[in-house]
């Protein structure tokens, strides 16, 4: 990777490698913008940079193929640390915030030790919307002394969800939000040659990533993470390998959301709106992973193993008519049961339609 693969951010990137060219590299530093615009990649390219071995006078690091950059790209580079939650006793599952104990001894305890083999000690703290205050406190002292071969990287959507303390010590860097024209260059330039990619109606994909999905899902809510639950259950069933998809399952699932409990006009909609924003995590998993963040990042396993059984093109052909009957419900008042039922089949001859 290089700094190429960050597109529409040019002033931050700019400023990342000035410091890097002129030596004038800060100590704490505080990435921050919209979920999906190149955060997490820049800071993996800083850390990469900011350990690479390459001597060249010409070319602004990470040079991408010596040892240390290596070792960064696969995360096994003993000197750049990503602060990771505790793991949940009872559950065996990460926690859903970082507190005093993984920042005391992933980073505390370490960030006054020398570097094992590069020449700096880099720690990113990506999800720092997630890292409790009293952690943030336990930080203020080595953001205040510094010493000289550390790089703290803070990571976040929300600036101003950080103690005001900590956003005085560190350089800021803003990353804008990508315009309709600009995401749209991207996925052209992910997505595969060949088949499909003329018809690709990227328009509407992109509106679909700006739809409210994309701004509000948080998995804590509970009505909304049962949806999404039923959903991915739903787009497992309705991807298996031909032969393998039981359609009397798929059509009860179907019935269940349709029918069941009383559910209303709205929770069908509701249903498809997830459906469409998983597709579409699905869909930028497929084509775009390094630049555009998959909204369900939680769940992005199933989401990879859904779309690599799917295939791009009947992604693309899924996509639109879940969109389809989106709008039949939801426009054109046709029987909420119905739709769904037809979409089940329609769904079924999309998947593995070449790509
Ligand atoms: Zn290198």
């Amino acid at each position: 990777m290089d700094w190429g693969i960050i597109q529409g951010q040019d002033a931050a990137v700019e400023s990342l490698r000035r410091d890097i060219s002129s030596d004038r590299v800060g100590g704490a530093y505080i990435f921050y913008g919209p979920e999906g615009v190149g955060k997490a990649t820049a800071a993996g390219l800083f850390a990469q940079a900011l350990e690479c071995e390459s001597k060249s006078e010409t070319e602004t690091p990470p040079c991408g193929v010596c040892p240390a950059c290596g070792k960064v790209e696969r995360g096994v580079h003993p000197d750049v640390i990503t602060v990771r939650p505790e793991k949940d006793k009872s559950t065996g599952q990460d926690r859903k915030t970082i507190g005093v104990g993984p920042i005391r001894e992933q980073v505390l305890e370490r960030a006054h030790q020398r570097p094992q083999e590069g020449r700096r000690l880099v720690f990113i703290l990506d999800n720092a919307q997630t890292v409790t205050i009293q952690a943030f406190n336990s930080l203020l002292k080595t953001l205040e002394e510094p010493s000289p071969d550390t790089v703290l990287i803070i990571v976040t959507p929300n600036l101003h969800a950080l103690p005001p303390t900590v956003i005085s010590r560190c350089r800021r860097l803003r990353f804008r939000s990508l315009n309709r024209a600009e995401q749209r260059g991207i996925l052209s330039a992910n997505l595969p040659d060949g088949e499909g990619k003329e018809e690709v109606d990227l328009d509407r994909l992109i509106s679909l990533s700006l739809g409210r999905l994309g701004q509000a899902f948080d998995a804590d809510s509970g009505a909304l993470a049962e949806q999404r639950e039923s959903a991915l259950a739903f787009l497992e069933e309705v991807s298996a390998p031909v032969g393998k998809a039981d359609e009397a399952v798929l059509l009860s699932m179907a019935a269940g959301v349709a029918g069941g409990g009383g559910s209303t006009r709205k929770d069908v909609l509701g249903f498809l709106e997830m459906i469409l924003g998983l597709l579409r995590d699905i869909l930028v998993l497929e084509v775009a992973p390094d630049v555009l963040e998959p909204w369900n990042a939680d769940v992005e396993k199933a989401l990879r193993a859904i779309g690599g059984r799917w295939g791009v093109s009947g992604l693309i052909q899924a996509l639109d008519r879940v969109r389809n009957a989106t709008r039949d419900v939801g426009e054109i008042n046709t029987n909420p049961s119905l739709t769904l039922e037809s979409l089940v089949i329609s769904l079924r001859g999309t998947v593995g339609a070449g790509g």
